[in-house]
């Protein structure tokens, strides 16, 4: 079963930066140990448990670049033209025939190189002469349109390095190789509960005093996207007992539990004592704007995440917490999200010594380049401000305004999950 280690909770301290946070989580948590045989395409998205070694080279084969005639290396044409009588059809997928000497051979892509040639003629570049001689322009270099074997990836080399999350791409080189499956990690089982008295379940009646449970089915979907298998535990009540016990019956069901709402030092915030009922918590005040206190935990050896119920706040913190710790428990080599640079189409005042991410849509300006534009309002607990923005910018703890022209980073949704 995985585990955070207890000396991770030596680090309570003040305010935590995201960093800070970032790398505690992945020098704490141990990876699970279990992996499985996937089918290619079912691979995807999955996170590779051992290195995939070349077995033969890529292309396996020195073969033709393109459609033309293949040449003897004494036979490349210098400074003027050279006429050559055409024998032999090397075809993909047919073994070649050795050329005869002082001949081309008509070549087509992906044709082995026939024996003895080393540079191929593009077909739209030479002529066919009334004897049905090739005629060749002086100037292709020798080797010039020719794929030697090896030349992509060479036998022996690491091409797929364990913890790497699988893209198509890496798909297309696991077949490349003649593999047929690939050894992953077993799927992370990770359980959400929201906590929350004025919450309604979608599907329940809602009283007057509630509103519906969104955040739980957003952190579902935002941990289906890291390739979890989700638990969906349902809301619990504001209520330190009953909260304790629900926590402590699934904890070992899963390699993860994750809760939104009941973190701040309320008086209805139940999460951190009932954490503390069951199992080792601590509070940890991060210095990141939208965000609050995100609590961590472990119930009989099973890390709790607790997020913030502000839909803005748990979103943010999501990204920046539970991420980092799924891709830790899994194994996953650590992607740290890079911001990329763009032009602020607005002004912002903040504190410093805390990270701010400013949720904004991304515009070309007239100049071709790319402007982010601030979601107009603030507040943490709007949706349709993470509905009607493309991604966040990031404010680092150093910086105290942002001034129209100013270039600064800018993270995509699509990027952080
Ligand atoms: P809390 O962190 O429990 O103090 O909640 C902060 C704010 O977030 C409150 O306005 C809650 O109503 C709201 N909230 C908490 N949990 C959820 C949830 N699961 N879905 C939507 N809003 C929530
Ligand atoms: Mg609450």
């Amino acid at each position: 079963m995985a585990q955070l280690s207890d000396d991770c909770f030596a680090f309570g301290g003040p305010m935590m930066s995201v960093d800070e946070a970032i790398a505690i989580i992945a020098s704490r948590v141990r990876p699970i140990a279990e992996t499985e045989a996937a089918g290619l395409v079912e691979a995807d998205g999955r996170i590779l448990a051992s290195d995939v070694v070349a077995p033969l080279p890529l292309p396996p084969f020195m073969n033709s670049a393109v459609d033309g005639y293949a040449v003897p290396a004494e036979e490349l044409p210098r400074d003027r033209e050279r006429v050559l009588p055409v024998s032999g059809r090397a075809q993909a997928g047919a073994s070649a025939q050795a050329a005869q000497s002082g001949h081309a051979v008509r070549i087509f892509t992906g044709a082995p190189m026939p024996a003895g040639t080393d540079t191929v003629f593009m077909q739209e570049d030479v002529r066919i002469d009334d004897a049905g001689r090739v005629v060749l322009p002086p100037g292709l270099k020798a080797g010039a349109n020719v794929r030697p074997a090896g030349e992509d990836i060479r036998p022996g080399h690491v091409a797929l390095a364990a913890g790497r999350r699988l893209r198509p791409q890496d798909i297309a080189v696991a077949a490349a190789f003649g593999l047929t499956t690939l050894d992953v990690v077993r799927r992370l089982r990770v359980g959400v509960f929201s906590t929350g008295d004025e919450l309604a379940a979608p599907g329940t009646p809602r009283a007057d005093a509630q509103l519906f449970d969104s955040n739980r089915f957003m952190l579902m979907a935002m941990l289906r996207r890291l390739d979890c298998d989700v638990g969906d535990l349902g809301i619990l009540r504001d209520e330190r007992v009953s909260l304790a016990s629900a926590l402590k019956q699934v904890a070992q069901q899963y390699d993860l539990i994750v809760t939104t709402g009941g973190v701040s030092t309320g008086e209805e915030d139940h999460v951190k004592a009932g954490v503390e009922d069951v199992g080792s918590l601590v509070l940890w005040r991060m210095a990141i704007k939208p965000g609050r206190p995100v609590a961590m935990g472990i119930i009989d050896g099973t890390p709790l995440v607790g997020l913030p119920g502000n839909p803005v706040a748990s979103f943010v913190t999501f990204v920046h917490v539970v991420r980092p710790t799924v891709l830790a428990l899994s194994g996953a080599t650590p992607t740290p999200l890079r911001p990329l640079p763009v032009r602020a189409a607005f002004s912002y005042k903040k504190k410093s010594g805390r990270r701010e991410y400013v949720r904004a849509s991304l515009r070309t300006a007239a100049d071709g380049s790319l402007e982010a534009v601030k979601f107009p309002r603030e507040g943490a607990g709007l949706l349709s401000s993470l509905i009607e923005t493309d991604g966040l910018v990031e404010l680092g703890e150093s910086i105290v305004k942002v001034e129209p022209g100013d270039s600064v980073g800018f993270l995509s949704y699509a990027d952080m999950l």
